[in-house]
């Protein structure tokens, strides 16, 4: 997919002083994150299941590709096929080609993210087979050709009467005065337009949170029900998903079953987990004829043993945008590729290359909260900070900004200096401060003054502060003695 990643201020800049998307964007703060805590909050051993993921993910990263084979022999096994795909070019050959074979003219499509990177809907319309998001929220993206903004709640940007417009205008066989006002009614219309697109598909695709390799199954963790007949009535199932998504058993599964629902939606449970487990059997009564399974590589397995690895522990499951500052303020489409948040700074210099993509890491406070909800413990902004080092060694930022932060960097390491130099900057600061009433104007902090006022600094430095800490401690030391 191609990427406007470094575009990413002007497109936060534009996102800012949009005030619909603001107003959708309101929902995170009060929906999922409050919902997130409330369901964590009863679930005392929350925090241990974490413990439990990250151990597990851990376990499969060292063992990949024994996992891997393992689940391939399981999914022979029960008669289905799996694809490996190294490049996103070989995924989308490998699904053209099953539905070249049977001769499909439209497919079903449930909720993926990987489809997202591969743009596979755009492929495979190119080559005449038509796709049909059946998510609501894909689908409603899909008539108003947008991708996209969340990876859970994926149009979370709209709101109601943006939705209402969009199927006014597409389902134009309709009456245009109906009412739209209740989210049901949306609904209800959604499901008319799909129920005779789910039973003309040829071939149905969904995506798999989870490819168990002890049962060679397939799973999927969804609320509408689309992703079961997106994968029940087409005569074809055919499953695109990625490397690190194996998961060892069963037993594992039941893990993140416990941990995904409440870090995404705050629900105990989503309303369908699914199994897919090869082709339709004889004594079946439904189910596909074909079963495969793609499986992408995609730059994923380049990360394995280096210090980001753990990115590749990702459950998707939003939390950490959900909790994000410039996430919130901005929303997914500024970050300008598949996967926005913190989840997206990590990852995506992986998968694109830091060189498109060093303005996501770059994009977040550091404040930590991605990593505080992460239900697999992933260490985003450490990971952040190494593509920040890695932008600043390929010196992909500008030559002013490397000789400030090499300059920063020696007078670190020089700490007499330092506190010298940074307690007259910041008497400078308080004097000029509290003669202007603020401070407007700063050298190298023009991004900051540019929009509001540096607060003039109050009080003590934070070393002179420390040292007085110490002093203090020292004479009750002494008297105590
Ligand atoms: S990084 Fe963690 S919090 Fe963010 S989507 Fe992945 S699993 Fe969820």
């Amino acid at each position: 997919m191609s990427s406007s990643c470094s575009s990413f201020k002007q497109n936060a800049a534009v996102a800012i002083h949009d005030p619909k998307l603001q107003g959708a964007l309101g929902k995170l703060g009060d929906g999922l994150q409050a919902r997130r805590a409330a369901a964590v909050g009863q679930l005392p051993e929350f925090d241990a299941l974490r413990n439990d993921a990250q151990r597990i993910k851990r376990q499969v990263m060292a063992d990949l590709d024994c996992y891997l084979e393992q689940f391939e022999s399981k999914v022979l096994e029960q008669g289905g096929q799996v694809h490996w795909a190294s490049t996103a070019d070989d995924a989308r050959n490998a699904v053209l080609d099953i539905c070249q074979k049977v001769g499909a003219k439209t497919v079903t499509k449930g909720k993926s993210m990987v489809t997202e990177e591969l743009e596979l809907n755009n492929f495979l319309a190119d080559n005449g087979i038509e796709p049909v998001e059946t998510d609501l929220g894909e689908y409603i993206l899909q008539l108003r050709k947008e991708a996209p903004s969340h990876i859970v709640v994926p149009a979370v940007h709209l709101q109601q009467d943006d939705i209402a417009k969009t199927f006014v205008k597409s389902h134009a066989q309709l009456d245009p005065s109906r009412d739209l006002t209740e989210p049901e009614r949306l609904v209800g219309e959604a499901r008319e337009a799909l129920r005779e697109r789910f039973f003309a598909a040829d071939v149905g695709i969904t995506g798999a949170n989870y490819m168990v390799a002890e049962t060679g199954s397939t799973v999927i963790v969804t609320n509408e029900g689309n992703g079961d007949l997106t994968q029940t009535l087409p005569k074809v199932h055919v499953v695109v998903t990625t490397i690190e998504r194996v998961i060892p058993t069963l037993e594992d599964l039941s893990t993140f079953l416990r941990l995904l629902p409440r870090s995404a939606t705050g629900q105990e449970a989503t309303a369908y987990v699914t199994l897919s487990s090869g082709p339709k059997r004889e004594d079946d009564w439904h189910g596909p004829q074909e079963f495969h399974v793609v499986i992408l590589d995609g730059g994923r397995s380049e990360l394995l043993g280096s210090e980001n690895q753990d990115v590749l522990n990702c459950i998707r499951c939003g939390a950490c945008m959900n909790h994000c500052p410039v996430y919130g303020a901005v929303g997914g489409h500024a970050y300008g590729w598949v996967y926005p948040g913190p989840i997206g700074s990590a990852l995506t210099p992986a998968l694109i290359g830091v060189e498109k993509s060093s303005a996501l890491p770059n994009a977040s406070t550091f404040c930590g909260r991605c990593v505080e909800v992460c239900p697999v413990k992933i260490p985003l902004t450490d990971i952040m900070r190494r593509w920040r080092v890695e932008e600043q060694t390929k010196k992909l930022t500008s030559p002013f900004q490397r000789a400030g932060l090499s300059a920063w960097a020696w007078l670190a390491t020089r700490p007499g200096l330092y506190q010298a130099l940074t307690g007259l900057t910041a008497w400078g600061m308080k004097v000029v401060g509290r003669r202007r009433g603020g401070l407007t104007r700063l050298p190298f902090a023009s991004g900051w003054t540019q929009y509001r006022n540096f607060p003039t600094p109050e009080g003590k430095t934070f070393h002179a502060q420390m040292k007085q800490k110490a002093k203090t401690k020292a004479n009750l030391g002494v008297r105590y003695e």
